[in-house]
């Protein structure tokens, strides 16, 4: 009776089998990305089963997400999975890998030499013909569904169909953008991602991949969002579980070593989290055998799912291995970078140039707006527009452009009514008075026209240039400073005024590294030292210092350094830019500040500054009349 149903079973699968269980039952590994040709055994790999049933059908399950090292055998858990529904629950499946010949590579070289040795498969997914345009490397169809391979460079394979089951590996490859331009088409995570909205509850996404740069990494962000479980296993000793970690050198538990001159390890152990007894590698695969993820948000949807290269089971990358490579890296960054990320499947914190806020915060010195200190030869204006806002910075420049905040503010009010220019106005066009009793004015002003009100901002700025520049920033790292001004067209009452006003554009983020390098300084009378009056909010001081720069590598390996925000806020730090730049624009660079006597310098600047003059917007009815 038994050998008839299972005879039976063998013709007609089971449908509630989940992913784990179909491997193991027709799953054959073989071709170059088999560590272990041969059958499929789940228990050699017992942190995949978890995530493996999460993504079968049987699971309510949406969205899976997996950080992972190199070598712990997540790729052939994805092939199980689109091999596995391409047997029992077809559908459209979309596997996307960061370019098109690593797409290529890896149906050639990780799928199709496994097909031949599965019976379940062969019948139903044909072998390639060269004019079959079903069955290509990028492309296989089987009754019910069909697996299609692409790249995620390339925008063309994100429209059309809607898909059921979509892999998304190798995440942190992913370009932000696609198709090259700058906020051309949005996150591609997303734009695959809205590919399986008709399937609703039935469609399942898989993500994965080995982590990079800290805060730049796309699976890192996904895992944050997901239910973060890590695979956790019992001590021989104390049956304490614990997530395996490297430990470091001043870390009581983790991996332990010796090692002779020539870097040959001795000896090498895990120290119990719990008891703190020497585990031998020989245990490892008992322990694997009854470890289970621990959830820190076991209520969240999206399952995640963590791993590290100590896991990889034994036969594959020892932990004396491991351990080898770590003495390798003696103090070369890109390698440490490179074990980070794929030994222990953590991102890298590049460390950027991010200035410390509350080291800022303590340097507040005790002078305030009324009275500016006498050192100020002149001052200048920042102004960052945002959609409900203008947000301002006011800075005195001294010898050695040493600078002084005098003020900092946000002016509400959306910039395309005149109530929040006039209230900017009278920042503008006040004096200012120093300490020694001599009136200051601005003499020179910047004002972004990026985001959604520029012609608002270029028609405030028409009326007020040459002292009022309107500028716009381009994140180029090595741009000058300030850049020759283009004429661009102003509507104006109505009509459109060709060339009407000068746009600037500014090298925010070479200004960026400049002024990051200036807030470390720690000696007052250090030229380009910033000064800051007491009283300050934490606000300012974390807008500020809301950047930081890091290097990530492109699809080709080069290295391209940029300025992410790690805050929600950075207004400050652009109008600060803007304050500076508006200082460069006004001759500050070429300043010979040892000539110079500090007060002359004021009056000259101040009978040089022109008179703001009065020219009304021409009231619209006139146009019309
Ligand atoms: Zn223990």
């Amino acid at each position: 009776m038994i050998y008839i149903q299972a005879f039976k079973r063998g013709l007609k699968p089971d449908p509630a089998l989940t992913i784990t269980e179909w491997s193991d039952k027709y799953r054959y590994l073989a071709g170059e990305g088999a560590a272990e040709p041969g059958r499929y055994r789940s228990s050699r790999v017992p942190y995949l089963i978890e995530p493996m049933n999460e993504l079968s059908p049987s699971s309510d399950t949406q969205e899976v997400v997996i950080i992972k090292p190199t070598q712990v055998g997540c790729t052939e858990l994805a092939n199980n999975f689109i091999m596995c529904i391409a047997h029992l629950y077809p559908g459209p499946c979309l596997f996307v890998l960061p370019t098109v010949d690593m797409a290529e590579d890896h149906s050639k070289t990780k799928v199709t030499p496994s097909l031949e040795h599965m019976i379940c498969l062969k019948d139903i997914i044909k072998p390639i013909r060269s004019k079959d345009s079903n069955n290509t490397i990028l492309r296989k169809a089987f009754p019910g569904g069909s697996w299609t391979f692409c790249g995620a460079n390339s925008p063309t394979s994100m429209r059309s169909k809607s898909i059921r089951y979509l892999i998304m590996d190798d995440l942190d490859e992913f370009k932000k953008d696609v198709g090259g331009k700058e906020g051309g088409q949005g996150y591609s995570i997303d734009l695959f991602m809205k590919r399986t909205d008709s399937y609703g509850r039935k469609k399942k996404v898989l993500k994965i991949s080995t982590p990079t740069v800290k805060e730049l990494s796309n699976i890192e962000i996904e895992y944050k969002k997901s239910s973060q479980g890590k695979y956790h296993v019992p001590c021989p000793h104390c049956g304490g579980f614990q997530y395996l970690e490297w430990g470091g050198k001043d870390c009581k538990y983790g991996i332990k070593f010796t090692h002779n001159e020539d870097k040959v390890i001795l000896d090498i152990c895990y120290v119990c989290k719990h008891c703190g007894k020497r585990i031998d590698e020989s245990e490892k695969s008992k322990m694997l055998e009854n470890g289970h993820y621990v959830h820190k948000y076991p209520d969240r949807k999206i399952r995640g799912f963590k791993i590290n290269s100590l896991y990889s089971p034994s036969g594959w990358v020892s932990w004396s291995q491991i351990a080898t490579e770590f003495l390798d890296i003696n103090k070369d960054r890109e390698k440490l970078k490179v074990f980070v990320n794929t030994r222990l499947a953590e991102t890298f914190d590049e460390g950027g140039d991010q200035p410390d806020w509350v080291f800022l915060t303590k340097r507040a010195e005790p002078y305030d707006m009324i009275s500016i200190p006498s050192e100020v030869r002149f001052i200048t204006m920042g102004t960052d527009t945002q959609d409900d806002r203008l947000i301002s910075v006011i800075r005195g420049w001294g010898k050695y452009e040493q600078s002084w905040l005098v003020y900092w503010g946000e002016l509400f009010g959306d910039p395309d009514q005149d109530e929040v220019w006039q209230q900017h106005d009278k920042l503008l066009n006040r004096a200012y008075e120093r300490a020694d009793g001599a009136k200051l004015y601005i003499i020179s002003a910047a004002i972004d026209s990026g985001g959604h009100r520029t012609q608002a901002v270029y028609r405030y700025c028409r009326t007020r240039a040459p002292r009022v520049m309107c500028i716009k920033g381009a994140s180029t790292l090595g741009k000058p400073l300030v850049n020759r001004p283009t004429a661009q067209d102003v509507t104006w009452g109505g009509q459109l005024i060709k060339g009407g006003v000068q746009l600037w554009t500014l090298g925010t983020d070479t200004a960026k590294s400049l002024i990051y390098n200036r807030l470390k300084q720690e000696d007052k009378q250090s030229a380009g030292y910033y000064h800051f009056p007491i009283g300050l909010t934490d606000e300012y001081y974390m807008q500020f210092t809301a950047e930081k720069m890091v290097t990530r590598y492109s699809s080709k390996g080069f290295p391209i350094s940029e300025y992410i925000k790690t805050r929600h806020r950075n207004d400050v730090l652009d109008a600060e830019i803007y304050a500076y730049c508006a200082a460069i624009r006004a001759g500050m660079a070429f300043m010979d500040w040892a000539k110079e006597d500090i007060n002359k310098n004021i009056v000259n600047l101040d009978k040089n500054r022109k008179k703001p003059v009065k020219r009304e917007e021409p009231a619209r009815s006139s146009f019309m009349s």
